[in-house]
């Protein structure tokens, strides 16, 4: 019987906290860790079997094997719910998977990956793990990206790639299960953001009140550096940036949670 996500990976507020810590230093570990922790191991925790828990949780928590999760594709990203392509049709005790995903976070090397397919039969979106070289999934890495250069993003395609029913999640049944997965995760993004906005903040304040910095290309002017009002005694930079713009950013209702849960602990 699996014992529980939360006695492998945390409590949602461990790892809330954990996303901010690690975005403070490092946006792409934190990508990494939240489609691995989030995503991936979320899938299957809110919708796989307790045999298919205890199967792919554990070592997945001890990073013996990593996961990604594969939704969007070429033709959808905000508005896959309406119309997934990725096929999936049921073939005696496996399943027949073809189509084609985009820009899957750690999907070049992952373990294994939680694929999102619309069923052919009923045309309900079910979810399916598939493992490392399984014949027919190919994964390409995306170059020249932008951002978050260190995670590696994969197109996937999935050419009759067949997958037993043993590895399909067995309580997803509709898209409103992957999108209840979905909404599980979003907390992490909101944490992982307000770890990006103090490290900015940081580097912005370091060059502001410096003559000289490391953090940026020339010295600033000294109307700059009375824009940026020094730190009170005994409380952080990052304590009152994160309070300023608590107050200030018209973001959503679990993004101002993150704001308040981090206030609590680097002070106002
Ligand atoms: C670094 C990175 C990592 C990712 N990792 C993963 C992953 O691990 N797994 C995965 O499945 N996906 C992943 N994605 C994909 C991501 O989820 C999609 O990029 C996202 O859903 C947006 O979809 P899109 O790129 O097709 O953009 P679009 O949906 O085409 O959106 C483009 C623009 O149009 C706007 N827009 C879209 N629809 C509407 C509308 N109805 N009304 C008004 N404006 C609209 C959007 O706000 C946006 O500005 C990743 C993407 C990136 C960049």
């Amino acid at each position: 019987m699996y014992d529980g996500l939360a006695a492998h990976r945390g409590t949602r507020l461990l790892s809330g906290f954990l996303s901010l810590e690690i975005a403070h230093a490092d946006p792409s570990v934190n990508s990494f860790y939240g489609v691995h922790t989030g995503l991936a191991m979320g899938s299957i925790n809110r919708c796989g079997s307790d045999e298919q828990k205890q199967r792919w949780l554990p070592p997945m928590a001890r990073l013996e094997k990593i996961g990604a999760f594969a939704i969007t594709e070429p033709h959808g990203g905000s508005d896959v719910a309406g119309g997934l392509e990725t096929t999936a049709r049921r073939a005696g005790g496996h399943w027949v998977l073809n189509g084609a995903k985009k820009w899957i976070g750690n999907g070049t090397f992952a373990d294994l990956i939680v694929v999102w397919a619309r069923d052919e039969a009923d045309g309900e979106v079910k979810g399916f793990v598939v493992e490392k070289g399984t014949p027919g999934l190919a994964a390409t890495k995306i170059e020249g990206k932008v951002a978050l250069r260190t995670v590696q993003n994969a197109d996937i395609a999935l050419t009759d790639c067949e997958v037993s029913e043993d590895n399909r999640l067995q309580n997803a049944s509709s898209f409103s299960d992957t999108n209840d997965v979905l909404r599980l995760t979003r907390g992490g993004v909101s944490w992982g953001s307000v770890g990006c906005m103090m490290a900015a903040y940081e580097l912005a304040l370091e060059y502001a009140q410096s003559g000289s910095s490391s953090a940026g290309p020339s010295p600033p002017s000294s109307s700059c550096r009375t824009i940026w009002p020094p730190c009170e005694p005994g409380r952080s930079g990052k304590g009152q940036a994160v309070t300023a713009l608590a107050a200030e950013a018209p973001w959503s209702w679990a993004a101002r949670q993150q704001y308040q849960a981090a206030t609590v602990r680097y002070g106002r």
